[in-house]
């Protein structure tokens, strides 16, 4: 039975002051966020062990991105095994931001997804596409590719600790959103791409991401194979992202 997870990417946002906040309104409610999922929260990573000390164990912590070295003379960088150290159980892989701004390859995708998988912490692959090759009818492909590039050297039990998040790129930050039928067809389409690739499609979580808000969450999370959703901006209004961790089905 896969998970349903609701994920807040904090992006480069954030202070101590709104860590003690938010988390804090957050947690007040973890006891009537929806039972069955996993609400994480994924801060700037100088932040973690703040935002940790306010969970204080009622909400899962993420990392927004990983090295794709081990250890070493890499100025700036910080490892997977630094995030697990930390008490991480997430990290965001190839955020279409980091493949944007920051040049990140399928190849490089591929080399941090590895670095996550061997030090124990769950993956989250972002994959989508921009709105020309969606216009141009080839959305489904360049996903597919993501996929099949970014979690090729992906084996047996490494499965389990990995979740894609489908972000249509021209949805990101931006208020546009996949309608609920678009989202379910690509999701659909996604679990067909891991099935080819031998994984336990049925087992493995896609969230979907792209300016998810209170009002559209509910009718994305009741599609069959949305398992919650990667939230950028509404994860940092406290209201918005409590309405959206209650938005499953009765029963989901
Ligand atoms: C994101 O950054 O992963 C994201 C989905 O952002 P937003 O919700 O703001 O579109």
């Amino acid at each position: 039975m896969r998970r349903k997870i609701v994920a807040g990417n904090w992006k480069m946002n954030g202070s101590k002051d709104l860590v003690q906040q938010l988390v804090g309104v957050i947690c007040d409610h973890a006891g009537s966020l929806d039972a069955g999922a996993e609400v994480v929260i994924i801060p700037p990573a100088p932040y973690i062990p703040l935002v940790q000390q306010r969970a204080d164990g009622k909400l899962a912590i993420g990392v927004q991105n990983v090295s794709q070295w081990q250890s070493g003379a890499y100025t700036g960088e910080v490892s997977a095994e630094m995030a697990r150290d930390l008490g991480c159980w997430y990290v965001l892989v190839g955020h279409s931001e980091r493949r944007q701004l920051f040049g990140e390859s399928d190849e490089v995708v591929a080399r941090k997804i590895g670095r996550v998988l061997e030090s124990g912490l769950t993956a989250v692959l972002c994959v989508g596409e921009t709105l020309d090759q969606r216009d141009a009818g080839e959305a489904e492909q360049v996903v597919a590719a993501q996929i099949q590039k970014g979690l090729a050297s992906v084996t047996g039990e490494q499965w389990s600790k990995v979740v894609v998040a489908y972000e249509p790129v021209w949805a990101i930050g931006t208020g546009k959103t996949a309608t609920a039928d678009d989202a379910q067809a690509m999701h659909a389409a996604i679990r067909k791409v891991l099935e080819g690739m031998n994984a336990p499609a049925e087992e493995i979580s896609v969230l979907y991401g792209g300016s998810v808000k209170a009002d559209n969450a509910a009718a994305l999370f009741s599609e069959p194979d949305i398992d919650g959703g990667l939230i950028g901006g509404a994860s940092l209004k406290a209201d918005e992202f409590i309405s959206i961790c209650r938005a499953f089905p009765a029963g989901a």
